[in-house]
Order: C-alpha cells, then sequence, then structure tokens
C-alpha cells in the first residue's frame, strides 16, 4: 500500500515558503505599494525607529505576509506572527504584546477577525504602546498600566471595508494589494521554476500565468501541479503538458476553479442570472459568505462575470457566455 509521507503537507508549505521573495527588489509587481514601503522602511531607518503601522488589504495570496516578512527583514527586526481567530480574549493580546522585545515587527493577518475586547486594547497599544489590564471584577476592578516596548504592526485583511474606523485610523499606511497581470505573474513563475529546477518554456510560462487568477500563491501552486505532472509522465514542460494537467486540477481555460464556476453556475441557472444576496448564493453553493465575498466574488467582478448591486449579485452576459448558458434577455427577444 503506497503510504502518503505525514511531511507531504508541510513540505508543500516549506516549498511555499521557500519561494517567498525576502527583499522589495525582488517583490514582484505592485510598484506603488512597493515604492511607498519603501519610502516608510527607508525613513525609519534614518531615525532609527521601527516603522509606523502597516495595513495591507486584498484578497488571499497576493503577498500580504510576504511583505510582512520583507519588512521585518529589510529593517533587520524580529518578526512574530499571529492571525485574528487566534485571539479570541483581550487576555491573548495582552501576552502577545507584552512580549515582544523592541522594535519587533508583529504580523497579525486577518486582523478583522479579532476579538472586540482585543481590538479596543489594540488601540492603545498602537498609539502610545501601553495597555491597560483589567484585574478584579464589579467595583472592586482596576486595571494596571503597562507600557510595552515600541513595535510595528503589519495588520492584514481581505477587505480593509470590514475593520472598524478606529483600528483602521491607527495604521500609518494602508497598502492595496491588487491583482496581478499576466506578465507579472510570468515573472513570478519564471523565478519559482528556476528555483525549483523547472525547465519551462515561455509558452507555458504564459499559459499559467494566464490561469492564474491574477494571484501568485495561485500561479506557484499550478507550476507545482505541473512539475508533478511532468515527473510523473515523464514528459516536457510544455503547453500540452500544461494544459493537461491544469484540466486534471479543474482549472478552466480562463483560470476559474471549481468554486468560481459553482457561484457563476448558482447565479445564472439557479437564480436566472440575479439579484440575489450573498448569504443566499452562499449557501446555494455550500460555502461560508465570508469565503465567497473576499475570495471569490472579488476576482469576478475584476474580470467583468459579477455585479454588486444594492439589491445584490447580479451575473453578466459575460459569465452568460462563459457558461455557454442562454442570456435571459437575449433569449426573450
Ligand atoms: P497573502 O498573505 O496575501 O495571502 P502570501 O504573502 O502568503 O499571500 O503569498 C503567497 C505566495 O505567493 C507566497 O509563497 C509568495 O512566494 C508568493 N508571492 C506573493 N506575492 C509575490 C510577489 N509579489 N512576488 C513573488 N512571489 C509572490
Amino acid at each position: 500500500r503506497p503510504e502518503v509521507s505525514p511531511d507531504a503537507q508541510e513540505s508543500e508549505l516549506a516549498i511555499e515558503g521557500a519561494l517567498r521573495p525576502t527583499s522589495l527588489a525582488d517583490f514582484v509587481g505592485q510598484p506603488k505599494v512597493r515604492s511607498q514601503l519603501q519610502l516608510l522602511l527607508d525613513a525609519a531607518g534614518m531615525q532609527q525607529r521601527p516603522a509606523d503601522h502597516i495595513l495591507l488589504s486584498g484578497p488571499p495570496g497576493l503577498g500580504k505576509t510576504t511583505l510582512a516578512m520583507i519588512v521585518a527583514h529589510e529593517s533587520g527586526r524580529p518578526l512574530r506572527l499571529s492571525s485574528g481567530p487566534a485571539i479570541q480574549h483581550a487576555g491573548d493580546l495582552a501576552a502577545l504584546l507584552s512580549s515582544l522585545t523592541p522594535g519587533e515587527v508583529l504580523f497579525i493577518d486577518e486582523v478583522h477577525r479579532m476579538a472586540r475586547s482585543a481590538e479596543e486594547m489594540l488601540y492603545l497599544a498602537m498609539e502610545d504602546f501601553r495597555i491597560d489590564i483589567m484585574v478584579g471584577k464589579g467595583a472592586g476592578a482596576t486595571s494596571i498600566p503597562l507600557d510595552l516596548a515600541p513595535f510595528t504592526l503589519v495588520g492584514a485583511t481581505t477587505r480593509a471595508g470590514l475593520l472598524p474606523n478606529p483600528l483602521r485610523d491607527r495604521f500609518g499606511f494602508t497598502g492595496h494589494l491588487e491583482y496581478y497581470d499576466p506578465a507579472d505573474l510570468e515573472r513570478v513563475i519564471s523565478r519559482s521554476a528556476d528555483m525549483l529546477g523547472v525547465a519551462l518554456p515561455p509558452v507555458a510560462r504564459g499559459e499559467i500565468a494566464r490561469r492564474s487568477r491574477g494571484t501568485p500563491r495561485i500561479a506557484n501552486r499550478l507550476l507545482r501541479r505541473v512539475r508533478d505532472f511532468v515527473l510523473v509522465h515523464d514528459r516536457p514542460a510544455d503547453l500540452d503538458a500544461v494544459s493537461a494537467a491544469l484540466e486534471l486540477y479543474d482549472v478552466d481555460e480562463i483560470g476559474l476553479d471549481r468554486l468560481d464556476r459553482a457561484v457563476l453556475d448558482a447565479l445564472v441557472r439557479r437564480f436566472g442570472g440575479g439579484p440575489v444576496g450573498l448569504s443566499t448564493l452562499a449557501v446555494a453553493v455550500g460555502e461560508e459568505a465570508e469565503t465567497v465575498e473576499s475570495v471569490v466574488e472579488p476576482y469576478l467582478v475584476r474580470i467583468g462575470f459579477l455585479g454588486r448591486t444594492p439589491r445584490g449579485r447580479i451575473a453578466t452576459p459575460a459569465a452568460y457566455a462563459h457558461l455557454g448558458a442562454p442570456h435571459a434577455e437575449n433569449a426573450l427577444r
């Protein structure tokens, strides 16, 4: 019986880690955010102080964690990684903050999912590097102030709009990451292919780039699947191999995955093209509303397949065309 190594998942993650660029210069694309961050880091470096707090927003896989690591690396400071869902009580955050060393970079992924009580503690910590710890209950309760080492918070969120204003306002800089164009993704793929030792002709790189949903993480993942495919089938990594491998993994010719197509399909075939509410749509495809909203929809909106209207989500004629479904308006004519 063939055995799957328990380390398989871990080594996939290790590869993803190894493919991360460690300097701003190696970070592909996003010229605006890159130069804004460069200025922020240069200024902090000249004044020998921790950089201002940084908020990074954008869909998953566009490089938020990578940028946090780069901020720490380029300013020569240690990095601590945490996430909103891991901070369910103010006490979790107090423990984290009070253990930071001076100048440390604290990355909080999905910062919008932190507990409300922790959020309030974070306001003061970000502003004054101080927290108040509540001791006791009721009339006898007192708060003990605790000074913190100065730190740089890098928060990541899939949508900056999900953050309460007081928290958003305390970041000195907000960078919005956009989907990558195929030329930039091709550069990501070339770099990764070199590192993984996969010989990939330019057409094959271009094809993976075109089908990566504007997302470096997906580009790297598809590249690894193509690498597996050519390894197992002992054939060159040409255009045919790329097409066959991506078909096997349900990535369609424009890069939509199964969930993207399920959402479009439900919208068009079950709800007559909309408008339909987000939660209804999410239930129809058996997914969390947040996933549909922050992972699926932004890309479908970006390629002009889905519209968000005050009355709900609607499918565009381009979506009908892609699914090969007759468009209702056309059918009526
Ligand atoms: P996020 O935190 O936004 O979900 P990550 O920073 O984890 O995304 O990036 C996912 C993967 O994509 C990483 O392995 C990284 O190597 C790669 N990646 C992301 N952005 C870039 C980029 N601009 N250049 C090169 N590789 C990138």
